[in-house]
């Protein structure tokens, strides 16, 4: 089975401004690397919550995590309840991951599809805040939100206070899915690993997550 879950090195952040202060993309990022690792489970989920949302003080550890259309997960719980609750963890991060891609993705099309960030505002689940005398946007998903609503959060948080970067160098693999920045203009559905034509063929590698058999 395919562990290697789908890091970007280089192309990982924006590329002007690197990591620095981007802890906001650097939470959203680092859940599409660990849900895109079918073995990634419920412990991995619930400290992924509490380092990156929970304990920065951005919301309440959630009970239960839900994503519409896939079902719920117990969060924190024992017993028999709880394990029938967490097998239906990969289709509630299968239909996140859908969501929260195909989002992102809506900012590379044409025309531009960013709905996703007034309804984080409109939601609540991002805001303005006075942060070390400057007015930042700051995560704050309720408790209750779907998943994607949370992850969505994150990203829309770096959105708004980066989008020119977004607007120039976002790149969505359409093989693979994976978030990546680049320089250039024509790899904005490609990711290093999935280049598109070049020399006149395409590079074609199947992600782990796709490859038969697996
Ligand atoms: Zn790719």
């Amino acid at each position: 089975m395919a562990t290697s879950p789908t890091a970007v090195t280089a192309a990982r952040f924006p590329v002007q401004v690197g990591p620095q202060n981007r802890a906001a993309i650097t939470a959203g990022l680092a859940f599409l690397d660990a849900s895109a690792v079918p073995s990634w489970g419920i412990d991995g989920l619930r400290s992924w919550f509490a380092e990156h949302l929970v304990e920065p003080g951005h919301m309440r550890s959630p009970l239960l995590v839900t994503e519409p259309s896939a079902g719920s997960v117990t969060l924190h719980g024992s017993g028999a309840e709880s394990l029938t609750s967490q097998s239906n963890l990969p289709r509630v991060l299968t239909a996140a991951r859908i969501r929260i891609i195909s989002a992102l993705r809506g900012l590379i099309a044409s025309p531009t599809d960013d709905r996703f960030l007034a309804a984080a505002i409109f939601a609540g689940r991002v805001r303005r805040r006075r942060v070390q005398s400057e007015n930042r946007w700051v995560a704050q998903p309720e408790p209750t939100a779907p998943l994607s609503g949370v992850v969505l959060s994150l990203f829309a948080v770096d959105v708004l206070s980066y989008r020119d970067e977004y607007d120039k160098h976002l790149c969505v693999c359409d093989v693979c899915n994976r978030i990546t920045f680049q320089e250039s203009a024509f790899r904005r559905k490609s990711c290093p690993d999935h280049l598109p034509h070049e020399s006149g063929f395409t590079r074609r590698v199947l992600p782990p997550e796709r490859k038969r058999g697996a």
